[in-house]
């Protein structure tokens, strides 16, 4: 039951509706009884500086932030993690309350969703290897943040627009060290097919093949797929993406979005409550959360 000792934590966003943290967090709260809420706060462009502030003024306990606030945000953030910094945007803040006043900690915790799904799936971070990152938004970014700070990786980015992966490899191309390598080059269905046949790794982190344009793959329908990579898609909505099920045909190993998801919300969750995050509750809550989304769309 709410009262006035329950506290309060949300999803900053435009639109939130679509989102699976409120069920994948009630239900964290609720395995481990703690008197916790999580709400959705649909917060239009232009007023996301007046909402952040007003986290702290109404007691809430911090906030997960989503397209398109991540960036805006950030500069709300009284202090910002080194995560949230080299990535230029946060996902989770954190409202500490003092005799001093009122403090909003800014996180990123996509990075720790990547690594925490890359060592469930026992890939191995510390070898060096190849690995091809398609896109070059903010998922783009924490993935290849992630994977040049914990190993020595050779990264091909492949983006649409090709400055926009330009951008990405000079702004995080001074975190490359030993033999790690970033480049840059535009996605054509021949450079995909060309890049993959010497990598061990190819990840989509391009909203293709996300619900309601569910057909769409970025590996072209007619090409046989390497069956020695292993493809993780970003996209958990549906969880068995057409980049997937292609993978599976083709006998390669197949990574869904929703582990990352996960693991990035059981980091904000405890930065939230102090408490290990019941992981396996808040699987079922989302696995739950999208069964009935596919209910609703049939
Ligand atoms: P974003 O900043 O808007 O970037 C979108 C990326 O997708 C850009 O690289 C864009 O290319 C590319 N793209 C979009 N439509 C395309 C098309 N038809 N063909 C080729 N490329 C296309 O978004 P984001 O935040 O990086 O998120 C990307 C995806 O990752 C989304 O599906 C999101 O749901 C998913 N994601 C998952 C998790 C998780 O926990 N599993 C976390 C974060 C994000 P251009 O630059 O050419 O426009």
């Amino acid at each position: 039951m709410v009262s006035s000792r329950t506290q309060i934590v949300g999803l900053i966003g435009w639109p939130v509706e679509h989102s699976l943290s409120p069920a994948m967090h009630n239900a964290a709260f609720e395995r481990l009884s703690l008197d916790w809420l999580y709400v959705p706060l649909p917060v239009r462009p232009g007023s996301v500086q007046d909402a952040v502030r007003g986290l702290g003024a109404l007691g809430l306990r911090g906030a997960n932030v989503t397209v398109p606030h991540k960036q805006t945000a950030m500069r709300s953030a009284d202090t910002l993690s080194s995560a949230a910094q080299a990535l230029g945007a946060v996902n989770t803040l954190v409202i500490e309350y003092s005799p001093h006043g009122i403090r909003v900690h800014g996180h990123n915790t996509d990075i720790d969703g990547v690594l925490a799904t890359l060592r469930r799936e026992n890939i191995e971070l510390s070898r060096r290897q190849r690995a091809i990152v398609v896109g070059a938004g903010g998922a783009a970014r924490a993935i290849v943040y992630a994977l040049l700070t914990e190993s020595e990786f050779e990264i091909t980015l492949l983006n649409r627009t090709l400055d926009r992966a330009v951008g990405l490899v000079t702004d995080l191309s001074d975190i490359c060290t030993g033999a790690a390598r970033l480049s840059a080059a535009p996605l054509t269905p021949e450079s995909l097919i060309s890049a993959t046949q010497d990598a061990e790794l190819l990840i989509n982190a391009t909203a293709v093949g996300m619900w309601p344009h569910a057909d769409g793959s970025i590996w072209p329908e007619a090409a046989a797929m390497p069956t020695h990579l292993t493809i993780f898609d970003l996209v958990y909505n549906p969880l068995e993406t057409r980049l997937l099920q292609q993978a599976r045909q083709s006998g390669a190993r197949a990574i869904d979005g929703l582990n990352m998801l996960i693991m990035q919300g059981a980091r904000s969750f405890e930065l939230w409550t102090g408490e290990p995050a019941p992981v396996d509750a808040m699987r079922s809550a989302c696995a739950g959360a999208l069964e009935r989304m596919k209910g609703e769309e049939r």
